[in-house]
């Protein structure tokens, strides 16, 4: 397929590169000159704008991989007189909007589109850069069935698992729910790990237990918060990231504006927030989140 593809950092270069790899007509652009020229060096075609790269393309798809909601929103319509990507598409052009942002955002951006003449999705992503790098990741996707259908094989060519998660904007809410879930649980692991540390049990033996028993999780099973039980977490490289705190600060802050919206009592999740907020302002931005481990043996 044709499909211009705007937002080349971290993740968004390797994804755009798999697609050029599985033999689709891929033009990128990124507002930042070193992202373009990484994007260049790795073979891909780029463009002098984003609308450039959609009349370029002809894309028939319009994926966006931004930081925020509001980089969505003006890059749709553009900023200061400026045509936006929604101006430069041909009618019934498919946006697939792969940043995470807000639920309420997604659902603004979709409204946008369709206003436009469009089409769109939301598909946030988890997987990080390696599952980027490695076309693993995991796509949650909201929107309708057609058009689900539609990107349903680009999704693939950069992921492993894509899980349509109902209309527009629930896409973000499954990315949204299940980080929340993953912050408390990743607290609660390290909460269990200093505790038994202060009771005199080893790492090994609360791991081979917990691992066993009730207390299996991913935050345990995979991202183990101690060094030695699971070689292949960050606890073994001094928490380098993996998933960093910065970007656990971002979600649990979307999951933060969602629970507020809907009135939902999330204490726990919410509570995590401001754990992971504290974690994140001090120098847990750019380590892994499991690392949470550390503040918590301190303030014992
Ligand atoms: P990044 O900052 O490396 O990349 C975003 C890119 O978008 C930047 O290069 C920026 O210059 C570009 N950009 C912003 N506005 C633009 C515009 N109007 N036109 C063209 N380019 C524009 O961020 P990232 O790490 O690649 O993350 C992207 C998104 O994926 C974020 O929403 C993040 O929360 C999410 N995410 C990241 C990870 C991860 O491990 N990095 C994992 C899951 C989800």
């Amino acid at each position: 397929m044709r499909i211009a593809f705007l937002g080349l950092g971290h993740m968004g270069l390797p994804m755009a590169r798999n697609l050029a790899a599985a033999g689709h007509d891929v033009v990128g652009y990124d507002v930042f000159a070193g992202a373009r020229d990484a994007a260049a060096a790795a073979g891909l075609r780029v463009a002098g704008s984003g609308p450039d790269a959609v009349r370029s393309a002809s894309a028939e798809i319009v994926i966006t991989m931004f930081q925020s909601g509001a980089q969505v929103h003006g890059a749709y319509r553009g900023i200061d007189g400026a045509d936006g990507l929604l101006e430069a598409a041909a009618p019934g052009t498919l946006f697939v909007d792969c940043s995470t942002i807000a639920v309420d955002e997604a659902r603004a951006a979709h409204e946008l589109a369709v206003a436009a003449g469009h089409r769109a999705l939301d598909a946030p992503v988890s997987g990080g850069v390696v599952g980027a790098e490695n076309a693993t990741l995991a796509f949650m996707v909201g929107g309708t069935d057609e058009d689900f259908e539609l990107a349903r094989p680009i999704l693939e060519a950069m992921g492993r698992r894509v899980v349509h998660c109902g209309a527009a904007g629930l896409g973000q809410a499954a990315k949204v729910c299940n980080n929340m879930i993953l912050a408390v649980s990743q607290i609660a692991v390290a909460e269990a790990f200093v505790l038994g540390e202060r009771l005199g049990l080893s790492h090994q033996a609360l791991f081979d237990v917990a691992s066993n028993a009730s207390g299996q999780c991913w935050a345990l099973t995979t991202n183990c918060p101690v060094p030695g039980p699971v070689p292949t977490s960050p606890a073994n490289r001094d928490f380098q990231p993996g998933f960093a705190g910065a970007l656990m600060n971002k979600d649990l802050g979307l999951a933060e504006q969602a629970v507020a919206s809907t009135g939902v009592e999330a204490r726990m999740g919410m509570l995590a927030r401001d754990i992971y907020r504290r974690y994140a302002e001090g120098d847990g931005a750019g380590r892994d989140f499991s690392g949470i481990i550390e503040t918590i043996r301190d303030a014992g």
